[in-house]
């Protein structure tokens, strides 16, 4: 084994590099660096060059500067509303500035010598620096880096940023040169440095112009790594698996589309073309649906389980909350209904009132198609099968969906448990997909005994291109990139909080509802818990109601009985309703096309995709619609979200728009399951290069899907992803 391989380091623990000790290799360890390979990947988030500090005496007022210096005097006092407020003076002999800081936890004591990165102001005749950014230039030990520009660590709390700064630059010495595994055309072809290059520019560079191509390598090879394994495992899902080949010229879909009453989209023809040919086939599906809120995906994915279920098999439909699961049962039942294929039925567990929707005035004629569909809903709290005479239990669900009594069943991730087992599942849908991890994806699919279902995720909320390629890197792709015709683009408006402005959003409401229409106002997002968020929904409730006597008001938010919830929506949707007012469980799924108004209040406390999900509530009718956002304001965040909802209504510039605002750590978050976190790409900035990784990886996998002519980019990856890939690498 080459004993400088990124592969190999990853077995050497940090406390074997010369100045790290157990203490540090422990909180080191808590930051996630635990191995030699990721003290080498850990690289610094910026530079200072010496050459480029300016003297204090020179400094520009106003600007971003780095001004060095040793501090001369520092002390600390409580301040009103419980604060620290340090103050120090830093003088670099040509001057000296006052430096405050409110940060209790900083430390830094008389005679450090210290950079300060911020902008200098004059206050009553003396330069100060208000909260700059504070790196520590001492280093006891013996000079290390011996060129003018110095990295500058994240440095986990509780070590000395110096004691890294020495502790990276001694495994680095002991470790170089680093081997390298990439076939020397694929660095031509792309530019690239050699591996130990690049490792030498980001952490000693002699001048900064260096960092760059560095970096570059560095971020090539982590997304690199990370599509070999999304290449490698796409490749492993089709050859392991044992899929379904379906009966794509069966008795239901056919009948089924002529039925509905309207013409597909040309988009929901494509998808549903390229459902079907994945159907046909003998391996396993795993598709993604993308599609705007309203643009027609739940056609798309009833085709696709009306032919598991015309081949005998079973569909299953997986949504992340009742409200939604209950909607899916619904409209999907109605649809069998419309199709003239659905035989009965009175569910005596429905309440009154809401019966119709489970009745076919027909009951008695046989099914158009020769063929009952016949459907079950199955969540935490509630059963229904639109094929039973009395009243159901969980329990008789679960008892029919294992002898194959049920042909496809809508539910939530109660789904998944433990005792629910299928007969036959064929095909999965799971919607809303980014509200489930990857692991729930294959739970579903495990469900099926005998061989691999086909599987479609389904997510209106737009991903952008490069996290398509990072997060669901291993499916394929289809998307509703059309809207059914006659949809008019929702108004967005913003305004304040002043009598007047509200004054106007209540006028909007009651010309909505006096037009004949419906309208939705959503509360103020509430941190603390369900809980009080659905105190305050009550509370707006009861104070609407006071502005809108004449009107009829309907509440729901997250802590009603789910019978409640039905209620309330079935109350909108039968027109019972004026004013629905509600928290953001009606953000998914809840479809009311004679909605056209929809008021958010505090709007920019929610997050862009929440708004945008939202405000595609309305606008689902020919009619025009608006979406009011009620807002002051207080962060840039807030503002910038704001300004990017009246800009556009484009779902993918919006999520693009997202990813800007956001950043990507908080939209991985804990979803990337399966896959570490990326630390050195961004996946905006690195666009262009996480394309090329993409392309590199899927072809070296296609052409050597083993990796046999590369053992050493398959231990890479396989020591780098961790255990998460180990099952890639099983024959
Ligand atoms: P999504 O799930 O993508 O948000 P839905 O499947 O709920 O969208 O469809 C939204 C509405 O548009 C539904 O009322 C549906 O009946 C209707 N619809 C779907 N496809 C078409 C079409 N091709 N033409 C007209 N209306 C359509
Ligand atoms: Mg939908």
């Amino acid at each position: 084994m080459s004993g400088r391989s990124l592969a190999y380091l990853t077995s050497r623990s940090t406390d074997e590099v010369k100045g790290i000790g157990p203490a540090i290799a422990k909180r080191l360890a808590a930051a996630g660096v635990g191995s030699v390979t990721d003290l080498l990947l850990h690289v610094p988030r910026r530079y200072l060059d010496r050459s480029a500090l300016f003297d204090i005496a020179a400094v520009p007022l106003g600007e971003e500067v780095t001004v060095g210096g040793v501090i001369e005097t520092i002390s600390s006092r409580r301040i009103r509303g419980n604060r620290t407020l340090i103050e120090a003076t830093v003088s670099d002999g040509t001057s000296r500035v006052r430096v405050i800081w409110f940060n209790p936890y900083l430390k830094l004591e008389q005679g450090a010598e210290v950079a300060l990165s911020g902008k200098v102001e004059l206050n009553r005749g003396f330069l100060e620096m208000k909260s700059p950014d504070v790196d520590r230039l001492d280093r006891p030990d013996e000079d290390l880096v011996t060129g003018r520009v110095l990295p500058v660590y994240p440095t986990p709390a509780g070590i000395r940023p110096a004691r890294l700064r020495q502790a990276v630059d001694n495994a680095l010495r002991r470790s170089r040169p680093i081997t390298e595994v990439l076939p020397a055309a694929m660095l031509a072809r792309h530019r690239l440095l050699s591996r130990d290059e690049a490792m030498a520019a980001v952490h000693n560079p002699q001048e900064l112009a260096q960092v760059a191509p560095g970096r570059r390598r560095l971020v090539f090879d982590e997304l690199f790594r990370l599509e070999v394994a999304l290449a490698m495992r796409k490749r492993r899902q089709i050859d392991d698996a044992t899929g379904v080949a379906h009966t794509v010229d069966g008795l239901l879909v056919t009948p089924f589309l002529e039925a509905l009453p309207f013409p597909l989209t040309g988009a929901q023809r494509r998808a549903i073309d390229e459902i079907t040919a994945d159907l046909a086939s003998p391996h396993p599906m795993h598709r993604l649906l993308q599609g705007e809120v309203g643009s027609g995906k739940t056609v798309v994915a009833f085709a696709a389980l009306l032919t598991a279920v015309q081949g005998g098999l079973q569909g299953a439909v997986m949504a992340p909350t009742e409200v939604l699961a209950a909607q899916h049962y619904l409209v999907m039942s109605d649809m069998i209904v419309e199709a003239g294929m659905e035989p009965t039925v009175i569910d005596r567990s429905v309440p009154d009132g809401q019966r119709d929707l489970f009745t076919n005035d027909d009951a008695t004629q046989p099914a158009a198609a020769g063929r009952s569909v016949r459907m079950a809903l199955l969540t935490g709290k509630q059963a229904a099968a639109n094929f039973s005479a009395r009243s159901v239990r969980p329990a008789d669900i679960t008892r029919w969906i294992a002898d194959g009594t049920v042909d496809i069943v809508v539910g939530t991730h109660a789904l998944i448990q433990e005792g629910v087992d299928f007969a036959d599942l064929g095909v999965a849908v799971v919607d809303e997909q980014h509200r489930f991890g990857v692991h729930q994806r294959v739970e579903l699919r495990e469900k099926a005994a005998t061989h691999d279902p086909d599987l479609l995720i389904m997510t209106a909320t737009p991903i952008p291109r490069t996290m398509a390629m990072t997060l669901y890197g291993d499916l394929d792709m289809s998307v509703l990139d059309e809207m059914p015709p006659g949809r008019i683009p929702v108004e967005t408006r913003l305004l304040g909080t002043s009598p007047a402005d509200l004054e106007a959003v209540y006028r909007t409401v009651r010309a909505e509802i006096a037009a004949g229409h419906q309208a939705f106002v959503v509360c103020p997002l509430v941190m603390e818990s369900d809980k009080t968020e659905a105190a305050s929904a009550v509370a707006e409730f009861e104070r609407l109601r006071g502005v809108f006597p004449e009107l009829r008001l309907g509440l729901i938010h997250g802590q009603l009985r789910t019978e409640d919830k039905h209620q309330a929506m079935h109350a909108m949707k039968d027109g019972a309703v004026d004013v629905l007012v509600a928290t953001t469980v009606i953000e998914v799924g809840i479809d009311i096309p004679n909605a056209t108004l929809m008021v958010i209040e505090d709007a920019d406390r929610f997050g862009l995709s929440q708004l945008h999900q939202l405000r595609g509530r309305v606008g689902r009718s020919g009619h025009r619609s608006f979406c009011l956002l009620v807002a002051e304001p207080t962060t840039e965040e807030g503002k910038q979200r704001l300004e990017a909802m009246l800009s556009s209504t484009d779902g993918f510039e919006l999520a693009e728009e997202d990813l800007r605002i956001r950043g990507q750590g908080t939209v991985f978050g804990a979803r990337q399951a399966g896959i570490k976190d990326l630390k050195l790409a961004d996946i905006l900035r690195d666009a262009a290069l996480l394309a090329t990784a993409r392309q590199e990886a899927f072809d070296l996998v296609a052409a050597d899907p083993a990796l046999t002519a590369h053992p050493e980019i398959a231990e890479e990856v396989r020591a780098l992803l961790g255990t998460d890939v180990d099952w890639l690498f099983k024959s």
